[in-house]
């Protein structure tokens, strides 16, 4: 492997890591290729620099998963799953190394990313178990001397590009189902966090044939060569809204699938008789993890009359007493904002809201400190059209409405364009299943947040795209249909 760039402080298993594209096996840097900067978002300092891939690499990693796609996709279900146990195995075992470098590069607590470790471990050995008992629709006769098959077969290459908040669990949550269903992978991850994922790699090519999995490094220019490439058949892009749409315009020309997990606004109705203490705390994790970069963070919180100011109180110190630092620092739980690009929109919805009727109850400014850190901020006042209710920030800033009914709390909660996920707080059943289907969100937690299972679909409505990650729906959407006409010939 060539040294290109190292992270800073980087852990001792992937001492040997630099940034280079994995194709076939191999790894391999390109001459003169262009660079991204890489920065510690603890400090602001640039502490590496990644390549981007041209065309022409991508059309070599196409060109290697296409190679590798043919013996790949005759594996049997078994063979697969004993592949996916053992790379499940290789980042179990590097879990704490990975969980450093993923931390470092994007400036999560150090002690949400080891929690990462055993879930991607284990969406890797659910589907693992999966691609052995997928379901087809039925086989059977349904014409006189005919015996219908329905056979699931992969696609072939698939295209798989993530974003920057959670890198390895979105690798995983999309490389999984498309190897478990027989699919050779190009993997593009965000030209702000590459680390973890070419470390990712190196674990894999220790485990899987040349060209099943192959990392393409670069930036939007990269991605729109891997949706372009018509020896790709299905683009699956965790990230924004507009990148999704993009890509499923550009995607239009080859007739490719497309699945997007997009931004999200989660709602969450905290009713008169909920447990409002363990709302409060319940929510003031929900609402900061991930320095709020994440979909389906706690962001809009709908209160109603009845226990608003107690609400607000109780959430306030809570959130009051978060431990903002490091993400090095094992007693941080809420660390930087990725970039200065991303710290400056979160400061951009602060500036514009200072001109209107919201009233920020808490922080509202930047840390007084080297890095992108910004104070964890709850404002309240805000009206339901507001951008700070309608858009998404994806920072550290949660906004609390006050609603004096059952009716207004549904209507402001689905009164958005985005549906990825939502939230109850409630002790009344009656209530919490009827609202659960009224709720136009693709995920409805009821006195719970953030909570996403392997065996369970993960995906949005409206706005927040289409296609489901998890369960053994993501194996469907990573597969295609095949029926087969058996006539008697007797
Ligand atoms: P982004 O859309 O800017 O980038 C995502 C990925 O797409 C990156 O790898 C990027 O290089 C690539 N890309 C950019 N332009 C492209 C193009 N034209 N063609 C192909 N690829 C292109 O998003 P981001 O800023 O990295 O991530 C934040 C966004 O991701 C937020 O909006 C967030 O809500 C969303 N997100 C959604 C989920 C979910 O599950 N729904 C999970 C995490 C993040």
């Amino acid at each position: 492997m060539t040294s290109q760039s190292t992270v800073e402080k980087i852990p001792v298993r992937f001492a040997g890591l630099s940034l280079a594209h994995f194709i076939n096996g191999e790894w391999l840097t390109e001459n003169n290729a262009a660079e991204f900067p890489l920065v510690d978002p603890n400090t602001g300092e640039e502490v590496g620099r990644a390549p981007i891939a041209s065309a022409k690499v991508v059309d070599d990693a196409v060109a290697a998963a296409t190679k590798a796609s043919a013996a790949w996709r005759l594996t049997t279900p078994r063979e697969r799953s004993e592949y996916l146990h053992r790379l499940a195995d290789l980042v179990d075992e590097a879990g704490d190394d990975l969980a450093r470098l993923e931390s470092a590069n994007v400036g999560r607590p150090i002690s949400d990313v080891q929690e990462d470790i055993p879930y991607i471990v284990d969406v890797l050995r659910f589907y693992a178990g999966a691609a052995r008992s997928t379901n087809g629709t039925s086989a059977g006769q349904y014409e006189r001397g005919t015996t219908s098959i329905v056979l699931r077969q992969p696609i072939g290459v698939v295209g798989l590009i993530t974003p920057w908040n959670y890198p390895l669990v979105e690798a995983l949550f999309k490389l999984a189902p498309a190897l478990a269903a027989g699919n050779t992978v190009v993997l593009k991850p965000s030209e702000l966090t590459p680390y973890s994922t070419v470390a990712l790699a190196e674990l894999a090519a220790s485990v899987l044939p040349p060209g099943v999995l192959n990392v393409v490094l670069g930036d939007g220019s990269t991605g729109a060569a891997i949706v372009e490439h018509t020896g790709v058949g299905l683009i699956s892009l965790t990230g924004d809204g507009s990148t999704g749409k993009k890509i499923a315009a550009s995607s239009a020309a080859t007739l490719k699938r497309v699945h997007l997990e997009l931004g999200g606004k989660a709602p969450v109705l905290v009713f008169d008789d909920a447990d409002i203490d363990r709302a409060a705390e319940h929510l003031a994790v929900g609402g900061f993890v991930t320095t709020g970069q994440n979909c389906t963070a706690a962001s809009r919180l709908i209160v109603h009359d009845a226990v608003f100011e107690k609400f607000v109180e109780k959430y306030t110190n809570h959130v009051r007493q978060l431990q903002v630092g490091e993400s090095s620092d094992p007693r941080t739980q809420m660390g930087p904002l990725v970039s200065q690009r991303q710290m400056e929109r979160v400061l951009g919805f602060l500036e514009r809201a200072a001109s209107t009727p919201a009233k920020i109850e808490l922080g509202g400014s930047r840390l007084d400190r080297p890095g992108f850190f910004v104070e964890p901020t709850v404002i309240t006042g805000v009206d339901q059209g507001s951008e700070l209710v309608q858009r998404e920030v994806f920072g550290p800033v949660v906004t609390i409405q006050r609603a004096s009914s059952e009716e207004q709390m549904l209507q402001w909660a689905n009164q958005v364009e985005y549906g990825l996920a939502a939230g109850i707080w409630t002790r009344d059943l009656d209530r919490a299943v009827e609202l659960m289907t009224e709720l136009n969100f693709g995920t409805v937690w009821v006195n719970d947040h953030l909570t996403t299972l392997p065996e369970m679909p993960f995906g949005g409505f409206g706005e927040s795209g289409y296609g489901k990650a998890l369960s053994a729906e993501s194996l469907n959407d990573f597969s295609q249909l095949k029926h087969v006409l058996v006539r008697s010939a007797r």
